[in-house]
């Protein structure tokens, strides 16, 4: 099998298997507990949340657990939501974790706006510039697109928000980029970064959110008051502990070189043939890609066959009809038809590579023919 469907999860390193099972049968103590075993393991969740604001250059802030980037991302914007006439600023590129809370603001009477996005993926900086002003409470953005690896600058549009609505929060969607891509989220004045262990090689269900302030934030969930008060319920230990393993055994910047020239090879192999459309995009990670006349499910399910695995979007979003993301880059039915993503791994081989893309090609000309 050749796994190109990274996007949408990663497999976990083994050894971090062994630490979650570690922390399930030896050190299995509930970490509010008050004996010395509890208070060691509360020590050592308490090193993964060190790491976690590490690798996001945190010199200070909070890092609270919780059961994945989907709850992250609503504790950020539920949590940091005040009554008012307050508004709020979301890309209309945003995975459903982000967009259907936005949804839901609009229909609690809250002004929204949906930042729009270019042909490249990215949001349109001038578009943002427009629809912020001294009432927006959030601006909600992603890092990296979930299905076209477009990388949004965060600069800017952290300048933009200085400029034009200082006291404005800003949530960041980081599932894609956290351990792939470097970010200072001190340098950047990021108020929210949220972050899944599945998406690095860490177990499902669990994921972080970091606040620089948590005073912003109220909790969305109640309960006996864990992780002080913004997210009650038992930590989950043995995934918190498996998380930070992958964090201490990822290198950011050899495995983007690395992944940077699997892409680029897969790229070179697609590229030759006539009808593959390829969206151009910065993270080295995620490869989108049309297919001209032929369905893009079926495509998928061709190569299944095969053994090579791909993406036809987010794997959230896969049972809804269309894509929402590529629709607002101007993209045409045709193209979004034939659509599939293609997301890498730093596991995966130049040779296996190769093979992928011949098999995506001789897959492609079969079927075209087969429709003619
Ligand atoms: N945001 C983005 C950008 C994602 O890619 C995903 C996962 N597809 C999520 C949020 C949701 O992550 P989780 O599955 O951990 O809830």
């Amino acid at each position: 099998m050749i796994y190109l469907d990274n996007a949408a999860t990663t497999k976990m390193f083994e050894k971090g298997v062994d630490i979650y099972k570690k922390y399930a049968c030896q050190f299995f103590f509930n970490p509010s507990a008050g004996y010395s075993q509890a208070i060691d393991v509360r020590h050592d969740i308490d090193k993964t949340r060190q790491k976690i604001k590490d690798t996001l250059n945190a010199e200070k802030g909070n890092v609270i657990f919780t059961s994945g980037a989907t709850e992250s991302n609503n504790l950020a914007i539920l949590g940091s939501k005040r009554n008012g006439k307050w508004e709020y600023v979301f890309s209309s590129g945003e995975h459903p974790s982000v967009y259907n809370v936005a949804r839901y603001l609009e229909n609690q009477g809250f002004i929204v706006h949906y930042v729009k996005l270019t042909e490249n993926g990215q949001i349109d900086y001038e578009d943002l510039k427009n629809v912020v002003n001294e009432k927006t409470r959030l601006i909600s953005i992603m890092h990296v697109s979930n299905e076209t690896g477009a990388i949004n600058d965060l600069s800017l549009i952290n300048n933009i928000r200085q400029k034009y609505c200082p006291k404005a929060l800003l949530h960041i969607d980081g599932v894609q980029a956290f351990c792939k891509i470097p970010v200072n989220v001190d340098e950047l004045n990021i108020d929210f970064y949220t972050l899944s262990a599945h998406k690095f090689h860490g177990p499902k269900g669990v994921g972080a959110l970091y606040a620089r302030d948590v005073s912003c934030l109220k909790n969305i969930v109640y309960g006996g008051g864990q992780e002080e008060g913004y997210r009650s319920g038992t930590e989950n230990v043995g995934g918190i502990m498996a998380m930070g393993y992958a964090i201490d055994n990822i290198d950011i910047t050899k495995n983007y070189q690395y992944v940077e020239k699997l892409k680029k090879c897969m790229e070179n192999e697609l590229e030759t043939v006539k009808g593959v459309n390829i969206i151009k995009t910065e993270s080295p990670y995620i490869l989108s890609v049309s297919f001209s006349g032929v369905n893009g499910e079926t495509l998928m399910r061709s190569l299944q066959d095969k053994g090579v695995l791909v993406g036809i979007g987010s794997a959230c979003s896969t049972k809804k009809a269309g894509n929402r993301v590529l629709e607002n880059m101007g993209i045409n039915q045709d193209k979004i038809k034939s659509h599939i993503r293609i997301s890498f791994s730093e596991e995966l081989s130049l040779d296996e590579i190769k093979n992928a893309g011949k098999n995506i090609i001789e897959t492609y000309q079969y079927l075209l023919e087969k429709v003619k």
